[in-house]
């Protein structure tokens, strides 16, 4: 048993009296303060000029369908890929989606990714940022009318370019893939061929962020106006799980602790961390009521994904013909789009890219120690592969608690807590010295 720090670094969040400890990294500050509402408009805004970017849609114009989209998306890219060393590659995704519910006949359909490669060619990790590019009208298979599709998902699609050129000019030792997927409206069948392809290559992708529907501030019938709130979507129980892991999962409780739920806590507590006025808001479902997006298809593959989208939706711009009724505006128009929110956005996912590309990779085989019955929490677990953590968090918090509550900082690889395993939860993260942390592992039971 190592000695623990008697320094708790951060201690009940959630309290009243409660005081959190905020120690920023210099450089991802400096990062966050780059990311510009004014780039993020000029990018809406240019997508929204190729008046459609309907996945079936033209592909032979230079300046109206999803074919002229896709290669402007393509161009930006590179623009950017020339301020990083020959690290940042773009390619087409290119793959032909057979006929189906809403693809009329076999279409070719290309998702553009820009690939910023880890400097350190043994580090294995890849973390996504994903945003859809493709838009739509009231009626699903219609081509041809006017689709801004300005905040769904241009915005989430700006989201991906503009951290693209704010991070191509930086390392990081794990590698980062900025997307710009196609086919969300007719199927998720983008976001569904890069989750599918990185299965069989074997891309070790350890968390996937999807931003879908983040300009908006104003809440339909409501009139909640909230420029602050963000919600962060995450399935309790995973998507893929054996019969032998849900056993395990029943007889700890660890429900709440799926490795997409721990990537939305860690996700809160990193953007809260740099990103002024911003409330991260957990919502532990795996999407919206019955509806669903393209973190789906990774998380259905095994990889830890999550779902970002404004607090408040209005569904007069959403999938709507550009039309005014009864004095009402309809349509995703680029003016509805509140830009200043989507920076807020962006610079949130840029905290936590950029935090966990430079922290070091998870601990392995992390345990509670079952051997014996105990009031107290014996935990052990193995150095993660490639550098060495300066030390561990173990994360504790109790089993109502939405949000870990206290952090004991220890140095070796195991730690005896004096709180039971039967009253609380715990999980451990590395941690290196400049305080970059891994995601946090929800322990095994082990004899
Ligand atoms: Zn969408």
């Amino acid at each position: 048993m190592k000695r623990i720090s008697l320094f708790i670094i951060s201690i009940l969040t959630i309290s009243a009296s409660a005081q959190t400890t905020v120690k920023q990294d210099a450089g991802i500050k400096q990062m966050v303060d780059e990311v510009s509402s004014k780039n993020i408009e000029a990018i809406v805004r240019k997508l929204v000029s190729f008046k459609t970017r309907h996945t079936l849609s033209d592909t032979v114009s230079k300046t109206e369908g999803v074919g002229a989209a896709r290669n402007w998306i393509k161009a930006e890219y590179e623009r950017y890929a020339a301020a990083s060393n020959g690290r940042m590659k773009v390619e087409f995704d290119a793959f032909i989606q057979p006929q189906g519910n809403r693809v009329d006949k076999p279409t070719p359909m290309k998702n553009v990714l820009a690939i910023l490669k880890g400097t350190d060619t043994t580090d294995k990790r890849i973390y996504i940022i994903s945003g859809h590019y493709d838009s739509r009208v009231t009626d699903v298979m219609n081509i041809k009318d006017f689709a801004p599709g300005a905040v769904d998902d241009a915005s989430g699609t700006a989201v991906s370019m503009e951290l693209a050129r704010v991070m191509a000019k930086r390392s990081f030792p794990a590698t980062i893939i900025f997307m710009a997927v196609v086919g969300e409206e007719q199927g998720l069948y983008g976001s569904t061929n890069v989750a599918k392809r990185a299965k069989a290559e074997g891309w070790q992708i350890d968390a996937m962020l999807n931003n879908d529907i983040v300009g908006n501030t104003y809440g339909m019938e409501t009139g909640l106006k909230d420029n602050r709130s963000v919600r962060v979507f995450s399935e309790g129980v995973p998507a893929v799980e054996n019969e032998k892991q849900a056993a395990t999962r029943n007889s700890v409780g660890g429900e709440n602790d799926s490795p997409a739920r721990e990537l939305a806590r860690y996700t809160k507590e990193i953007a809260e961390r740099y990103v002024e006025q911003l409330d991260v808001k957990l919502i532990y479902r795996r999407d919206r009521y019955l509806r669903g997006g393209d973190h789906t298809p990774f998380s259905q593959q095994g990889y830890t994904a999550i779902r970002i989208t404004e607090m408040n939706e209005d569904f007069n711009r959403q999938h709507q013909d550009i039309r005014k009724e009864n004095g009402v505006d309809y349509g995703d128009l680029p003016d509805f789009a509140d830009y200043d929110y989507i920076q807020k956005v962006a610079r949130m996912n840029l905290t936590v890219l950029a935090n966990l590309s430079l922290a070091p990779s998870e601990p392995q085989n992390v345990g509670i120690l079952t051997s014996g019955l105990t009031n107290k929490t014996q935990l052990k677990w193995d150095a993660p592969k490639g550098k060495a953590p300066a030390g561990y968090y173990v994360l504790m918090r109790e089993t109502i608690s939405p949000f870990w509550e206290k952090k004991f900082y220890v140095t070796g690889t195991s730690a005896n807590i004096g709180y039971s395993k039967d009253n609380y939860l715990f999980a451990v993260q590395a941690v290196d010295a400049d305080g970059h942390e891994s995601l946090p592992v929800f322990p095994k039971p082990v004899r």
